[in-house]
């Protein structure tokens, strides 16, 4: 379907929990966050109804994450059933890693499509800082797994000041040897990542094109969403850009999200949204429910609100209760 200002709408993301086996520091406080009721949290069944009757407006493509998705007991089954929707083209996941290896034959026999995984540094001791976990390898196995399988694979760095800019080459040069994508992410002034400066892509693209030579912009597209992608001399893969502050994002944004209590978010950065929980317990048809979700959609806002001050509107929830 189409917003009221032209924009495709053809991506869903589906946060299927708010529990995760990580504590990043721009996500989710030490402490962890208030949990959502399990009681509250939609039931595979009825994230399978949600996404049919996305699919009746146009949704084509369905991204599962969180919180940590691969937390969610038997999330392959959910996948499965995603899959087989009609409609439904392609089903992604983002992940942390930490539990891909374990899962990673049963999701690609669920019939999952790609896999993103976050990484913000290839150091120990910082992906301990950042995480609050001693995890990097199972993080590192995890990727190169999806690599052999021939899963399509990317990584997703959120840069920031004092814990990972000496890294952003490193990870970058993991597309040289694998084909892969990595993606540096601009920080958002969402909940506790708000205590960051966003560090822009420009800053990151010169700094790796000072270690692995100049960029050619990529015509390719490559995944679902509004990145921009370079091709390095010499990589197998590629590296891409989300520049959700520095840059004009939002005139191409395509996606709307569902919380995991099942709210329909049409920008992640604004309060707005649709309580479809309710209807979906209330036994509302499901042409009714794509009616209702195609009117709330189609007046998705014209871009994000997070360079206002705190209190105009902003989502003030954390990134993890959301779904990133
Ligand atoms: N747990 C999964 C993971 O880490 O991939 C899925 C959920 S996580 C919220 C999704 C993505 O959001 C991660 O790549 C994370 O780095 C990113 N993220 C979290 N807080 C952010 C913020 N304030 N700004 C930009 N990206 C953020
Ligand atoms: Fe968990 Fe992902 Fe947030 Fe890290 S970014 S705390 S892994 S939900």
């Amino acid at each position: 379907m189409k917003d009221q200002l032209g924009r495709t709408i053809d991506y869903m993301r589906i946060s299927v929990t708010d529990r995760c086996n990580l504590r990043c520091v721009y996500c989710m406080p030490a402490g962890g966050i208030r949990k959502i009721p399990h009681g509250d949290v939609l039931t595979f069944e009825e994230i399978c109804r949600v996404a049919a009757a996305a699919a009746l407006i146009g949704i084509e493509k369905i991204k599962i994450t969180g919180g940590e998705p691969l937390v969610r007991k038997n999330i392959a089954e959910l996948i499965r059933g995603v899959k087989q929707l009609e409609g439904i083209k392609k089903v992604t996941l983002t992940t942390n890693g930490l539990l891909f290896s374990e899962m990673a034959e049963q999701l690609a026999e669920a019939g999952l499509d790609a896999v993103n995984f976050s990484l913000d540094t290839l150091d120990a001791d910082r992906y301990e800082a950042i995480t609050r976990a001693r995890a990097l390898d199972k993080v590192l196995d995890a990727v190169d797994l999806a690599v052999r399988m021939g899963l399509p694979a990317k990584i997703n760095c959120v840069p920031m000041k004092n814990h990972n800019l000496g890294d952003l080459t490193g990870l970058a040069g993991l597309a040289k040897e694998r084909p892969l994508s990595v993606r540096f992410i601009e920080m958002m002034p969402i909940g506790l990542g708000r205590n960051f400066e966003t560090v822009g892509s420009e800053f990151v693209l010169r700094r790796i094109a000072a270690a692995f030579g100049e960029p050619v912009a990529s015509a390719r597209a490559v995944g679902n969403g509004p990145a921009l992608y370079y091709e390095f001399p010499g990589f197998k893969g590629s590296v891409g850009f989300i520049s959700a502050m520095t840059g004009e994002f939002c005139g191409a944004c395509n996606r709307v999200r569902l919380t995991s209590d099942g709210r329909l978010m049409p920008c992640l950065c604004n309060q707005k949204s649709l309580d479809l929980k309710s209807d979906l317990r209330n036994g509302l048809p499901q042409t009714e429910l794509s009616g209702k979700m195609a009117s709330f959609i189609a007046a998705k806002p014209r871009r994000h609100n997070l360079s206002e001050p705190k209190g105009n509107g902003a989502e003030e929830k954390h990134m993890v209760q959301i779904g990133g």
